[in-house]
């Protein structure tokens, strides 16, 4: 199977990694490396550490001296070693690398462009829809993705740890019998340890009208290494679901591809969601090659979300005319499995709303003129009523 990987080119990642390890003392070790503790521990977060790695411009020089005290900046070694040192439209750099931009506040933007905390009746619970609830879990990331709908929250310190959380959100799960369906995230629920993950999914499958849990997740694509055996006979035994991020093809290297082998060979359903991004992801070509590469990993595309206008993040963010002229070059153009949902979650709090180029051109008396994906019209006629 052919991978976009740096990997392809095995010396060039070898010295890679060993000019991460450089940075902070150490020789490359392959066990260590695959060792998603060590990874936390020599995160990338500083200037010091990407002026080393890759040819910075001014703009993400200046990003990297002030973002951090907004918005932290922490990228995995594993990921590290993907970004490209010459390019700065490099796809998997414009995701975690600051820019000066950042610091452009547009008169639209918003800190909690979801009204998330509106709806949270108890902290660190969305309750938004009738049938299901957010849990966020932590407020820590493997990566901090410079378009996060959650920066106000997220590395902030503003979620405190789910252990002091746990007992108010469970009362509530309890109560409120019309929950069926928890959604895990943060965060990254992932980086919590086996034990307490464990103990968490124990207490919440423990309520009998909770038939559905999932977690939200972009550990597979920045620490690939955290999924363990363990954790995906963990994760099995509490029939979780994932759904995972990726942005960009780049990002389903080897590794991510042995992650989502274990996960999928050990029954986990996964789904990806994915955010439109200037200059990322937002061509046909970028669009097909994620969502057909994700499929190849079994992994099943759900949601391709517009970019919530967060504080900071106008310079990745595209128009809905685009996002609508994509999605309509997949739509009939590739498997369907491999075209999600183009959303729009309303500022405000309004939900998920899903966007599509107009399908139904007309439909008047029980006749529907319909537009196919080549753009032809075809009519289809409902059944006359009986009297
Ligand atoms: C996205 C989201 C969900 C889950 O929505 P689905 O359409 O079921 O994936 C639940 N609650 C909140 C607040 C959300 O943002």
């Amino acid at each position: 199977m052919k991978q976009n990987t740096v990997l392809d080119k095995p010396l060039i990642a070898r010295s890679r990694r060993e000019e991460i390890c450089l940075l902070f003392g150490e020789s490359y070790d392959r066990e260590r490396w695959n060792d998603w503790r060590w990874q936390m521990r020599h995160r990338l977060t500083k200037l010091e550490h990407f002026q080393h790695l890759l040819r910075l411009t001014p703009a993400e020089q200046q990003g990297l001296l002030i973002a951090p005290e907004k918005f932290a900046v922490a990228v995995t070694p594993y990921f590290a070693s993907l970004l490209d040192p010459e390019d700065p439209l490099c796809p998997l750099r414009l995701q975690v690398i600051p820019r000066s931009e950042e610091m452009v506040v547009d008169t639209t933007d918003m800190a909690d462009p979801c009204g998330e905390d509106r709806d949270s009746p108890v902290p660190g619970l969305v309750h938004r829809y009738p049938d299901r609830v957010l849990l966020l879990a932590l407020d820590a990331c493997a990566a901090y993705c410079r378009y996060c709908t959650r920066s106000r929250l997220v590395s902030q310190g503003e979620i405190d740890p789910i252990t002091r959380r746990l007992d108010a959100i469970l009362a509530y799960l309890e109560k409120h019998t019309e929950v069926r369906d928890v959604l895990i995230s943060g965060g990254d629920p992932l980086l919590m340890s086996d034990e307490p993950l464990n103990n968490l999914l124990e207490r919440i499958r423990a309520i009998p009208h909770i038939e559905f849990v999932r977690i939200g997740s972009r550990v597979p694509s920045f620490l690939p290494q955290r999924i363990t055996p363990e954790l995906v006979a963990m994760l099995r035994k509490h029939r979780v679901w994932l759904s995972l991020h990726f942005c960009h093809a780049q990002e389903l290297t080897p590794e991510v591809a042995q992650a989502c082998d274990l996960l999928a060979d050990g029954g986990i359903p996964l789904g990806s969601q994915s955010v439109l991004l200037k200059n990322v992801n937002d061509s046909e070509q970028a669009l097909k090659d994620l969502f057909q590469g994700l499929l190849k990993l079994r992994v099943r595309p759900y949601y391709l979300y517009q970019c919530d206008p967060v504080v900071g993040t106008k310079h990745l963010r595209t128009s809905v005319q685009k996002g609508i002229e994509l999605i309509s070059k997949l739509r009939g153009h590739t498997t369907g499995y491999a075209v999600p949902t183009y959303v729009i979650d309303a500022p405000g709090g309004g939900g998920k709303v899903p966007i599509q180029a107009e399908t139904l051109l007309a439909y008047e008396n029980g006749v529907a003129q319909v537009r196919n994906w080549e753009g032809k019209t075809f009519t289809y006629i409902d059944p006359t009523e009986q009297d």
